[in-house]
């Protein structure tokens, strides 16, 4: 089946991009993608795809990409880090409009698979208010307090995949993220999340030699991420599973905003001086993903550990901050001694 059409809506960002690189590294023929932005913005354009530029919101932009498709991935979002999350409340909720008109359009094209993109920002808050965690359990999304704006769109359109499933027969499949990252990602401009702007602000201490280090919120707070590539794998198997209630999809590995600074500072070679804005956005006190159930049903999990993953992450944005910058910052042939500061 692999010449039958898939649609990656979202298709020009971070992670639509790697999905439709790994399915074409993996033999599928047929692909459309779609994106919001002008081809010229996507982080990773492929030739050999169908490549459409089409506002998603509007319903019959929907049913033009569906046409002919036999699974859908909703990618498309208008979301960032914390700081564009917090300040963008109604931007966040249109996405809304994006998951009811693929949804609908899905199901009068006789989509076979349909795939929603959800976040661990659907979590009732109550239950992430210490950084002392207990790791969050699928359950533990009811009763509903998500994140402000963009939490409550991504538990409602969980719903909505729900009721298109049991009303309509349409077969989605949701996943629950938990804070990827990686290369050909965002990692500067307001939208960044922190494993990229870790990057960003280290590798600019280390090209302007100023050595401080603005950390938002106290640096306690603790959370999880996971590595593109473990993103991909759990994408594939879910979609192609029985699993039809939203599940987690995330790592476990729980770290501080102050360790993952120190794994960013450690891979560069530069320690810096710390200072903490207390009045920054930062989330929640503590969030993990608790992967008992994704462990049961798919006896799998991620597992690409941060240190890992931030490293080739930070080669990347060290290429592309000394492209932006003009400047020739070096990878640290020795992680773990400082360079200077
Ligand atoms: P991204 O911002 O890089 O990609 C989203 C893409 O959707 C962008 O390229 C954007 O231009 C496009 N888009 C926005 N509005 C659109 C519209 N109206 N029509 C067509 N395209 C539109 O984000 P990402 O990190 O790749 O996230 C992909 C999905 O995963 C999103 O639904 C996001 O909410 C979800 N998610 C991501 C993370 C994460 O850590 N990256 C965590 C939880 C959930």
């Amino acid at each position: 089946m692999n010449n039958e059409l898939i649609v990656v809506a979202g298709g020009g960002g971070f992670i639509g991009g790697h999905l439709i690189g790994d399915l074409l590294s993996r033999g599928f023929t047929n692909i459309r993608s779609i994106d919001i932005k002008p081809t010229n913005q996507w982080y990773q354009h492929f030739d050999e795809v169908e490549n459409v530029v089409a506002d998603l919101k509007l319903k019959e932009h929907c049913v033009s990409a569906c046409d002919g498709a036999r699974e859908v991935y909703n990618l498309a979002a208008d979301m960032g880090g914390m700081g564009f999350i917090e300040n963008n409340k109604a931007l966040c909720m249109l996405s809304v409009l994006i998951n009811t008109h693929l949804l609908e359009a899905a199901r009068d094209a006789d989509v076979k698979r349909y795939f929603y993109a959800s976040s661990a920002c659907v979590y009732n808050a109550d239950k992430q208010t210490s950084e002392d965690v207990v790791a969050l359990k699928e359950s533990d999304a009811y009763p509903g307090m998500p994140e402000d704006g963009y939490g409550w769109e991504k538990l409602f359109s969980e719903r909505m995949c729900r009721h298109f499933r049991e009303d309509y027969g349409l077969e989605t499949r949701v996943a629950r993220f938990h804070n990827v990252y990686g290369p050909l990602g965002t990692w500067d401009g307001g939208r960044e999340k922190a494993p990229a702007a870790m990057c960003r602000k280290i590798l600019h201490a280390e090209s302007t030699g100023d050595h401080s280090l603005e950390i938002w919120g106290d640096g306690k707070q603790t959370r999880s991420f996971m590595y593109i590539d473990d993103c991909l794998k759990g994408i594939d198997m879910i979609t192609h599973s029985d699993i039809i209630e939203p599940i987690n999809l995330g790592s476990n590995e729980l770290v501080t905003i102050n360790e993952l600074a120190s794994i960013v500072e450690d891979i560069i070679g530069l320690k810096l001086d710390r200072n903490y804005n207390l009045d920054a956005p930062k989330g929640v006190n503590g969030r993990n993903s608790d992967n008992t159930l994704i462990n049961e049903l798919l006896n799998w999990a991620p597992s690409i550990s941060l240190r890992d993953g931030m490293l080739k992450t930070c080669n990347w944005i060290r290429e592309e901050y000394n492209a932006t910058h003009g400047t020739n910052l070096t990878a640290n042939q020795t992680a773990g001694v400082t360079k200077n500061g």
